[in-house]
């Protein structure tokens, strides 16, 4: 909808209606989507050698968490850092505060070599990471260099050399997706 659908008329007062309605409108969907769709604003991720030991003491099948305030995110961080410190085990944590937290950032591209062979390669970036930097990390940024696209494609068992720093391998048909994810613990569950 933009704004030149309601051009003038030479009744105002519709016109006034209308652009009433617009507002409304456009304040609503915000409103719906800030507190329906994006309830969950905090997201809390945990490694390190501690993780199988809290993942039995949480009862949860990983430590992916997500919250709807920053109390309950303190709350279950500090619990996790007290009993990994008691067992002399470590923990590393990363969190994210914003919107579409459970969403994966996942992007998918098509190497191409020299000699013109082509193969998929897909970056799950996991949860509560830009499409922006994301984007930016293969187009722009490390990932985008020889030496690491050739190790990608070492990861996925294609046997090539590592190359050395440069812009040989090009990259086609660069895609990202946001995927869903299928299960989330935290407050958001109670
Ligand atoms: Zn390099």
């Amino acid at each position: 909808m933009t704004m030149k659908q309601f051009g003038r008329t030479n009744n105002g007062t519709n016109d006034s209606i209308k652009w009433r309605l617009y507002f409304i409108s456009r304040y609503s969907w915000s409103f719906i989507f800030n507190w329906g769709v994006c309830r969950v604003n905090y997201y809390l991720h945990m490694w390190g050698s501690a993780e199988q030991y809290l993942c039995e003491q949480l009862k949860v099948k990983d430590l992916h968490f997500w919250f709807e305030s920053k109390i309950s995110l303190e709350n279950t961080k500090s619990k996790c850092y007290k009993l990994a410190e008691n067992k002399g085990l470590t923990i590393v944590s990363r969190e994210v505060c914003g919107s579409d937290l459970t969403y994966k950032t996942l992007c998918e591209m098509v190497y191409v070599l020299p000699d013109g062979r082509e193969f998929p390669y897909k970056n799950d970036f996991g949860y509560g990471y830009s499409s922006s930097s994301a984007e930016y990390f293969h187009m722009e940024g490390n990932g985008d260099c020889d030496c690491n696209k050739s190790l990608d494609l070492q990861g996925i068992g294609v046997d090539i050399e590592e190359y050395a720093c440069g812009n040989e391998i090009l990259i086609k048909d660069f895609k990202i997706t946001k995927v869903l994810g299928e299960h989330f613990t935290g407050d958001t569950n109670e």
